[in-house]
């Protein structure tokens, strides 16, 4: 390692209270989602701090796109500092929002508590930790007097929990994570110091319905329960389709190793009245709302089916239909209507492009172990970059353990935020100067 890069490393060490007091700020900014909340606080504290430092900042609200209100703006903040000369963009993308804190917490869950080494508290592992290591990272490249080349990109994205449409897919449908404005992505999810995330698994949401005929709970035989019919479309996904998919096995490094397999589940059911209150006195008397008699003639299902990188989309869905067609040929009365919700195919990036390699060999340098290359079961913000974006140089790397993000009591380690900045800044230094070497 040469003399510069030591220094740059030195650097990032002594910058270890900068992180975390930055990872402490972030987190007692409540961006929770749903419903969004408090967006607008932490893309003005990221693009006031960015700008000092020498970045453009660009706050870009996602008008009109899901979510989006006057009251509750999906405001992101794209900010880029450019070098001195020619060079190649690296982009760092972190999503601001965080799931609510939920029960079970023995730390303040926004108080952003420092014990035992690690920021305890809601996000600092999913993923304010790792936004604060990528700035840490930037700046302290900023600050080396390094000849950098290119430009470095910081952006903090809103909606990432629930799809990212008013976050990173409304940016990359504007050409903000396409060529020749950015040519590398660095996304910093929690999933450890060592670990190169080269992209996850397909997703297709789908709704299912079934119909019957309407008739008096008393005298079901007049109608036809559309909650049957539904029951014997579950009974074969049970028994036909989810033991089909388990023989279904990806080559793709996918963890927890589990998810190496096709995976459905049904994410909801809801059939005939809506539930209200129901209860009973002492006496036995209803106190609440009655349920009407009626025999159901609607029921909904709302399906989650995971694909391999060795399936396709298409023969996802078919499979699917050609079950309810079954039954609609072979079950009197059955019929059924299906939509689709959402569908993303599977990413991975080669394990020889350019992002990959230039983190792999800045984890060796720093930790001094070689990487191991994972997939995620399910999707993220990486799936917009690919889509929209039609960028393939894309990974998820960063601090924090990915399981306990969406737990109470969520952490991130202190040394894992200084390690990964380290790793990040000697990738985007390598990354910027067009450097490769396998
Ligand atoms: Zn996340």
């Amino acid at each position: 390692m040469n003399k510069a890069t030591q220094a740059l490393l030195e650097r990032i060490e002594s910058k270890r209270d900068e992180v975390t007091a930055l990872t402490q700020d972030l987190v007692r900014i409540p961006t929770v989602n749903p419903p969004g909340d408090a967006y607008e606080a932490c893309a003005r504290f990221l693009g006031e701090r960015l700008q000092k430092r020498g970045f453009a900042v660009e706050y870009i609200r996602a008008l009109g796109a899901p979510g989006d209100s006057d009251l509750r703006p999906r405001l992101n903040v794209v900010a880029r500092w450019t070098g001195a000369s020619p060079g190649e963009c690296v982009h760092f993308n972190s999503h601001i929002d965080v799931v609510e804190a939920g029960p079970g917490w023995s730390f303040d869950p926004f108080g952003a508590e420092v014990a035992n080494g690690r920021v305890y508290g809601r996000g600092t592992c999913d993923m304010k930790g790792g936004l604060a290591s990528s700035i840490i990272a930037c700046e302290a490249l900023i600050e080396s007097g390094l000849p950098i080349p290119g430009a470095l990109e910081i952006s903090g994205t809103v909606d990432e929990e629930s799809g990212g449409f008013s976050g990173v897919g409304y940016l990359a449908e504007r050409g903000y994570f396409s060529q020749p404005r950015v040519h590398h992505v660095i996304i910093p999810e929690p999933l450890g110091v060592d670990r190169i995330c080269l992209g996850h698994r397909g997703v297709w949401w789908s709704e299912v319905e079934t119909r019957g005929r309407i008739a008096h709970g008393s005298m079901p035989f007049l109608g036809d329960s559309a909650i049957n019919h539904m029951s014997a479309f579950i009974h074969l996904l049970e028994t036909q389709l989810q033991p089909r998919l388990q023989g279904r096995r990806t080559a793709e490094p996918v963890e927890p190793a589990g998810a190496r397999v096709s995976t459905l589940n049904i994410n909801s059911i809801h059939g005939g009245q809506v539930p209200q209150n129901y209860s009973t006195d002492a006496r036995g008397w209803p106190t609440g709302d009655l349920p009407a008699p009626v025999v159901a003639h609607n029921c909904r299902a709302v399906l989650d089916r995971r694909f391999i990188a060795e399936e396709n989309l298409e023969a996802v869905k078919q499979e699917i239909i050609d079950m309810l067609d079954e039954l609609k040929r072979t079950r009197p009365g059955f019929d059924y209507g299906i939509r689709d919700i959402m569908s993303f195919v599977p990413t991975a990036t080669p394990k020889d492009a350019p992002v990959v390699d230039a983190t792999a060999r800045a984890i060796a340098r720093v930790l001094g172990r070689e990487p191991s290359y994972i997939a995620s079961p399910g999707t993220y913000d990486q799936k917009h970059i690919v889509r929209s974006g039609k960028l393939n140089d894309c990974i998820a790397y960063g601090p924090g353990i990915l399981d306990l993000a969406h737990q109470p009591d969520e952490y991130v380690g202190i040394q894992e935020l200084v390690d990964s900045a380290k790793i990040m800044a000697l990738a985007a230094l390598d990354l910027t100067a067009g450097k490769r070497q396998h």
